[in-house]
């Protein structure tokens, strides 16, 4: 895996893209600018790396759009020291924008084959989140609360069962909806048992499904 003077001029006109289409935070703007997104793709669609697009990463699954990662990312306020749960590991493109802002992140993937394969691959770069194999809705209770909860797979509802898992004064991400597509929805927890919902747009993911495979 090398990263080039190429790849670098590339990201640097994705970052200009993703300005363009509203991301604000610099943190955010300068991680996407460093992680060599192509690393979490395969040799066959390196080339389209740093286009503003999805692409598959076996299993049937998809890395995100780098906007919609961006966007997910700054929506949560992400930031350094956060503990932070994500499920949907899929590549691990996400969970090394949240550890390259310096947050502490449980990741979770329901596919054992990208489960295992992400795990080498973040291993071999360096980065260190916790890896989890299992089902996303039970979320990771043995190391709940969590400041903030991101969800990178469309949720046919808003998964209640995690917001148990959320700190008081933190904030869940999660795209509900069907296959048509889903709403981006930010929940705060105000306190024990009272939560703010806000919706942010439309977006397109692959579901978040139950159980492992
Ligand atoms: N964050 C990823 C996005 C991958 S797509 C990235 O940056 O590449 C969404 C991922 O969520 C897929 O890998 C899919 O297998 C996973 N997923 C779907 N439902 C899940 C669940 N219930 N628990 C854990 N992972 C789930």
């Amino acid at each position: 895996m090398i990263d080039t003077y190429r790849h670098k001029g590339l990201r640097k006109k994705l970052v200009e893209q993703l300005i363009e289409k509203g991301i604000t935070s610099n943190s955010i703007l300068e991680v996407i600018g460093k992680i060599p997104r192509h690393f979490f793709m395969d040799s066959g669609f390196i080339e389209f790396a740093y286009r503003d697009q999805a692409f598959p990463i076996g299993s049937g699954q998809t890395i995100s759009q780098p906007y919609t990662v961006a966007f997910q990312t700054e929506l949560l306020g992400a930031k350094k020291h956060d503990k932070i749960l994500e499920v949907g590991t899929g590549s691990g493109y996400q969970c090394a924008v949240l550890l390259e802002l310096g947050a502490k992140v449980y990741t979770i993937e329901r596919h054992r084959d990208l489960y295992l394969k992400s795990r080498a691959l973040m291993t071999q770069m360096g980065y260190k989140p916790y890896f989890f194999y299992g089902d996303g809705y039970a979320g990771q209770p043995n190391h709940a609360p969590f400041d903030k909860i991101l969800i990178t797979a469309g949720a046919p509802d808003i998964p209640r069962d995690l917001l148990k898992q959320l700190k008081i004064g933190g904030r869940m991400v999660v795209p509900v909806g069907g296959s048509n597509g889903q709403v981006m929805i930010a929940i705060d927890r105000i306190s024990e048992d009272e939560f703010k919902e806000s919706e942010h747009g439309h977006f397109s993911f692959v579901p978040m499904l139950k159980g492992r495979q």
